[in-house]
């Protein structure tokens, strides 16, 4: 008798044990989840495990500081610096600055200036988010477009040194430096031990590893037409990025058109190659942010024309008429969740290494 209440004690102690085990594991599935404003936009971050917290907290503090040297808003930063002395001698500048403007260099390159790092005189003055923001006349854009070359921005990386050749001039890193911060955010989660992770810099999403049950994430796909939080359906990834770029929240209407925030620095208007929104999906935010600018600009085809040989990368593209182009690498991983008869799917491109010419429709 006596033998068998020993029995039950330990069992009784061993089911407690294993309970505190089961709450314990069930606390760590909950995420820790911020939410924060910085570099001009809304920070959300969803961090799993025991450092979540700490990491969180770290990481806005990491984003402040990056904010600080690449705004283009902030007078004291490295960027403003540089603008400031454009036309005159070479500036030094901070690693962060100098490797990041010589990446955008590179995108600028490949996108053919779709993606353009001297886009800034431009986008000072079309000021799409002013109070009153006006059309500037055809004569002004002209001579705009024309300070707007990137190859007039030398770096030299190993002095840490950047010019900018022309007087009024103007690098801008807000096509890109959004993506790269999310991509250092996930090194900083890494660094921490986080293993499950999201962090979501203004619709630019670094996904660390998957849901800690192993399932992929559901990041939605923003619909252009409709208040922000309403997706037209979701794409479902691990350890990727996604970047989304569309006109559709910050622009101004005049004389009947839609002006918006992402300039194609070739003609120096607002771009307007028939989409509402790109999103690309990239192996770094960094890229995901650059390509999704650039493939807003050129358009569904041209654009993933850029993208089709890179590894790893694909896009959803939403055409003004309500096409949604998925590219044939998202087979299986994007789902449309928007009532029938509003969007309309069409897997397209191939994309990748062996993809073979410009970008082909089926
Ligand atoms: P994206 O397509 O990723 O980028 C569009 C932005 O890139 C434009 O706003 C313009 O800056 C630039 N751009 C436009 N056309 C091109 C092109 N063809 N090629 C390359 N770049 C182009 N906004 C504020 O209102 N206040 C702030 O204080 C502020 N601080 C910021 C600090 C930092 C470090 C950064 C990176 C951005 C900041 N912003 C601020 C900008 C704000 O967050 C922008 O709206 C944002 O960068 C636009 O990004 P997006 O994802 O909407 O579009
Ligand atoms: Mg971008």
């Amino acid at each position: 008798m006596r033998g068998t209440k020993r029995l039950s004690r330990a069992a009784c102690a061993a089911i407690a044990l294993a309970v505190c085990g089961a709450l314990l594991a069930a606390c760590r599935e909950r995420p820790h989840e911020t939410v924060d404003f910085v570099m001009g936009t809304v920070v959300r971050q969803t961090v799993y495990g025991p450092s979540a917290e700490t990491a969180a907290r770290e990481a806005v503090e990491r984003l402040r500081a990056l904010e600080a040297a690449l705004s283009f808003h902030d007078a004291a930063s490295d960027i403003s610096r540089l603008n400031r002395s454009s036309g005159g001698p070479q500036v030094t500048l901070g690693p962060e600055a100098i490797g990041l403007l010589e990446r955008s260099l590179e995108f600028s390159r490949i996108s053919d200036g779709a993606f353009n790092i001297m886009v800034g005189p431009l986008v000072r003055r079309w000021k799409v988010t002013a109070d009153r923001p006006d059309v500037p006349p055809p004569a002004e854009i002209a001579s705009l477009v024309r300070l707007a070359s990137y190859r007039d921005l030398s770096v030299d990386r190993d002095r840490r040194t950047a010019r900018l050749a022309r007087r009024g001039q103007m690098a801008d890193l807000g096509g890109i430096a959004k993506g790269y911060a999310s991509d250092v955010i996930l090194a900083l989660y890494r660094a921490r031990g986080v293993r499950s992770a999201i962090i979501d810099i203004g619709g630019n999403i670094g996904l660390l590893g998957s849901r800690p049950d192993g399932r992929p994430w559901n990041i939605g796909v923003q619909d252009p037409g409709r208040e922000r939080g309403s997706y037209i359906g979701y794409l479902s990834l691990a350890d990727n990025s996604v970047s989304t770029s569309g006109g559709y929240e910050r622009f101004f209407v005049a004389g009947g058109r839609r002006y918006s925030h992402i300039i194609d620095p070739r003609t120096g208007y607002p771009a307007d190659s028939g989409l509402s929104s790109a999103s690309v999906i990239a192996p770094s935010a960094e890229e995901s942010d650059a390509l999704s600018t650039a493939v807003f600009v050129l358009g569904a085809s041209k654009g993933i024309g850029l993208i089709q040989r890179r590894p790893g990368v694909e896009a959803v593209c939403i055409t003004t008429d309500g096409t949604v182009i998925v590219t044939e690498g998202l087979r299986g991983r994007f789902t449309l969740t928007a009532p029938e008869g509003t969007y309309r799917v069409e897997y397209r491109y191939r994309v990748g290494p062996d993809a073979a010419g410009p970008a082909r429709q089926r």
